[in-house]
């Protein structure tokens, strides 16, 4: 079985299902590179938990959370089966985790999905993220998860590199981003690239602007799972980078283990 690179995305706004631009191009170019997955394990920031949960239903429902936006979007789907082996796998590497047989996929997992395996015949389950748990937890949880990148599983990681939503500029142009947010992500990136997990798992008191970058940490808290699940040695390839409405940076990065 291939290894299969952990990947964070910057799912930036629902609209982007509409209207995929250059970000939505180089979601479907990664899922061309990528050995095509048995399974995926999605961790979004749209699932929440005090402990760590993991999702088995069969035939999961597409969760539409987002408000205000057109109906074209809600009209969208994703009718991917589940995965309840995948999740009793998950269960054998993290003995703690809650396994939910109801639910389903929201659009953090399902929004990129759509764009990089639009024939939804790829099982899927979700992975929550704790807000009240730190970077640290997150990647330890990440690394009991390495097992599965060697077993043909996409650890496909969902958020957003700077999540403000009240920074959001309404006519801002694509590629532009206020100051506060382009600092946040130079620095954040910049650690990365030199895989400086003692910078990264401190990024909440080290990266500048942080909290108004993150007012809430969940669209980040991803990408240390993945960083994790990609182990000990990590080549980190940041294979995408736009802002969008001044206040989302939808850098993309996958973490391939050397
Ligand atoms: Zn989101």
């Amino acid at each position: 079985m291939s290894t299969i690179p952990p990947v964070f995305l910057s799912h930036g706004s629902p609209m982007l299902l509409l209207e995929p631009g250059r970000t939505g191009a180089a979601w479907q170019a990664l899922a061309h590179t990528l050995h095509r997955p048995r399974a995926i394990l999605a961790v979004s920031a749209h699932w929440t938990t005090r402990i760590p949960a993991v999702s088995a239903a069969p035939q999961p429902a597409t969760i539409h959370d987002f408000y205000g936006f057109p109906d074209a979007l809600y009209d969208l789907d994703y009718p991917a089966p589940g995965s309840a082996e995948l999740a009793t796998q998950i269960a054998g590497l993290v003995p703690d985790i809650h396994i939910d047989a109801r639910r389903g996929l929201d659009h953090g997992a399902w929004s990129p999905l759509r764009l990089m395996y639009p024939q939804a015949d790829i099982p899927v389950i979700q992975l929550a993220v704790m807000p009240g748990a730190d970077a640290v937890a997150h990647y330890q949880l990440g690394r009991k998860l390495e097992p599965l990148t060697r077993d043909g599983v996409l650890v496909l990681a969902s958020g957003g590199l700077t999540h403000n939503l009240g920074d959001m500029v309404a006519d801002a142009p694509d590629g532009a981003a206020l100051r506060h947010v382009a600092e946040f992500r130079d620095w954040f990136a910049a650690a990365l690239a030199r895989h400086d997990l003692p910078a990264l798992m401190q990024w909440e008191t080290l990266a500048p602007h942080a909290q108004r970058a993150h007012p809430t940490p969940e669209h980040l808290l991803p990408i240390f799972v993945a960083l994790g699940a990609a182990g000990e040695d990590v080549r980190v390839d940041n294979f995408h980078h736009d802002y969008q409405l001044g206040a989302l940076a939808l850098d993309a990065f996958r973490f391939d283990p050397v």
